[in-house]
């Protein structure tokens, strides 16, 4: 997928460090060898793939968070593609659920939606129409303007707002929904009718056989044989520029190594405290980038527990933001053993003290709740359980977010600090993270690199020298 700025000569062969070894730094490293660089991938985990890494549930290994592919996520499939695992893909037509009132609801089509029992007709019609409207708007940033409920209640009335609304945007963002602006809404309604419009107005999820641990496997070996080195278990500490020219990097356990350009992807404010040198503007717009972390807990099961990939929960007394039944994707036979696999999400905003709830109180919390929802749930049909956390997942969407972001380019020559928080047109997925990497890449990281190559700002030495201090 090498677009007109890829294009290069050989002699401008500088070294890179990406910091991060999640999703977005693999797509940076692959987009920079492709533009014939040195590149070298420092992770601060023990194994790579950041939220899409994996782990053992039982004897099953699958995403420590659940991942699924819509058909609409050209860029991610072209990825796939590119290491030989798109035509592996299984795509299943799935059913979402709703859990209102005490009970469990079918909204998986139109006529199901148009019998809600929560609302009235009107308010069911409101509440469709808001959907349709958003789905329609290109401008979303008109919509950064206004705040979600102001937007909400503005289209779908107070009634629909309070019943449906209301309780789904404290599941998914907790008080942080007041900051919260309407592109939220739309980035979210945006990308489900996507997914139904490419696949024949079924909504169709995909998931490659041996989950996400096997799409890593395959990409890291794939970028290793195209000269990738990767390091893991290296956490970076400082980036400070040398008296050569290009930038020292530290890492957790002191070593120093030299690089011509580092881009990194981790968190907002992360990078904030990895750079002494930035401005202070910048550092102050890296750390006021509010995030929403997630405590999400996997649990294998003998017995499915409900037909729905997603149960949506109105009921506020429920401590839950959904219910993922992932097995109703992802083939319990030949990929979990015969079980079946649930995720209990919980979202909180990045400072919140439930992001630390210990996971024997979280799983109480998650089993409680299950048999209080599902009158046939039982803890003997548990098989295991475990709980995953991130403090930093999505940046929020707050009112008029993008005319706050952080410059990419940053004051500190050849750092540049590329990450999801950019995504202002969509809301957090893979495939929006591989669309960003790309863009930010070609028209933002890569004409700043060439313009210090002009002004013999970088050295041209063919391979970097990595120093030990
Ligand atoms: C619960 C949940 C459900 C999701 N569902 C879906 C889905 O269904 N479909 C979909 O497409 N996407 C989904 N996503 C989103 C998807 O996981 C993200 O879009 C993607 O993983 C983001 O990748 P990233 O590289 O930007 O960030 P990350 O994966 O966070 O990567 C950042 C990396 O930086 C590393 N790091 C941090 N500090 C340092 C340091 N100092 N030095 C070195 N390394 C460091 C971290 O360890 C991490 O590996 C989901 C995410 C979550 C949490």
């Amino acid at each position: 997928m090498p677009d007109s700025t890829s294009t290069h000569p050989h002699n401008e062969r500088s070294s890179w460090l990406v910091v991060g070894g999640g999703v977005m730094g693999l797509k940076i490293a692959r987009d920079l060898i492709e533009r014939g660089q040195d590149v070298t991938i420092a992770e601060a985990a023990p194994v790579m793939g950041g939220l899409t890494s994996a782990w053992n549930l039982g004897d099953v290994v699958w995403d420590r968070f659940y991942h699924v592919t819509l058909l609409s996520d050209s860029k991610l499939r072209d990825l796939l593609t590119e290491i030989g695992l798109e035509s592996e893909i299984d795509w299943v037509e799935t059913k979402t659920g709703f859990y209102a009132g005490g009970q469990l609801l079918s909204m998986s089509n139109t006529a199901e939606f148009l019998k809600f029992p929560p609302l009235s007709m009107i308010q069911r019609l409101r509440l469709g129409g808001t959907i349709f409207y958003a789905s329609k708007i290109k401008n979303w940033r008109r919509l950064e303007k206004l705040s979600v409920e102001k937007w909400l209640r503005r289209w779908s009335g107070n009634g629909a707002f309070e019943k449906v609304w209301l309780p789904l945007l404290k599941a998914k963002l907790g008080d942080a929904y007041t900051q919260t602006s309407a592109a939220f809404i739309w980035a979210h309604t945006a990308r489900m009718y996507k997914a139904r419009r490419s696949g024949a107005k079924k909504e169709m999820f995909g998931y490659v056989p041996g989950g996400y641990a096997r799409i890593l496997d395959r990409l890291v070996e794939v970028l290793s044989d195209r000269g990738l080195t990767v390091k893991t278990s290296s956490p970076v500490q400082q980036v400070q520029s040398a008296d050569q020219g290009g930038l020292n990097v530290t890492f957790g356990d002191g070593r120093t190594e030299h690089y011509d350009n580092v881009v990194s992807t981790i968190a907002s404010p992360l990078i904030a405290r990895s750079c002494d040198e930035l401005s202070d503007d910048e550092k102050h717009k890296l750390s006021d980038i509010r995030y929403l972390g997630v405590v999400c807990a996997s649990m294998l099961l003998k017995e499915p527990i409900s037909p729905y990939y997603v149960t949506n929960i109105t009921d506020t007394w429920v401590p839950l933001t959904a219910v993922i039944e992932m097995s109703t994707i992802v083939d319990s036979e030949t990929q979990l053993g015969g079980n079946h696999l649930v995720y209990l999400p919980k979202y909180l905003p990045d400072d919140h003290d439930g992001l630390n709830e210990s996971d024997a109180d979280y799983q109480e919390k998650c089993l409680s709740t299950l048999e209080k929802m599902y009158d046939h749930f039982s803890r003997d049909n548990v098989l295991d359980f475990k709980v995953a956390r991130a403090k930093y997942v999505a940046a929020l969407a707050t009112v008029d977010y993008s005319t706050r972001l952080p410059r990419i380019v940053t004051s500190v020559p050849g750092f540049y600090a590329l990450n999801s928080a950019h995504i202002l047109e969509g809301n957090l997925n893979v495939n929006e993270t591989i669309q960003l990497g790309e863009t930010k890449l070609a028209h933002e990281v890569w004409p700043d690199y060439q313009r210090r190559i002009a002004a013999g700002q970088v050295s041209d030495k063919p391979s970097p020298d990595l120093a030990n201090a």
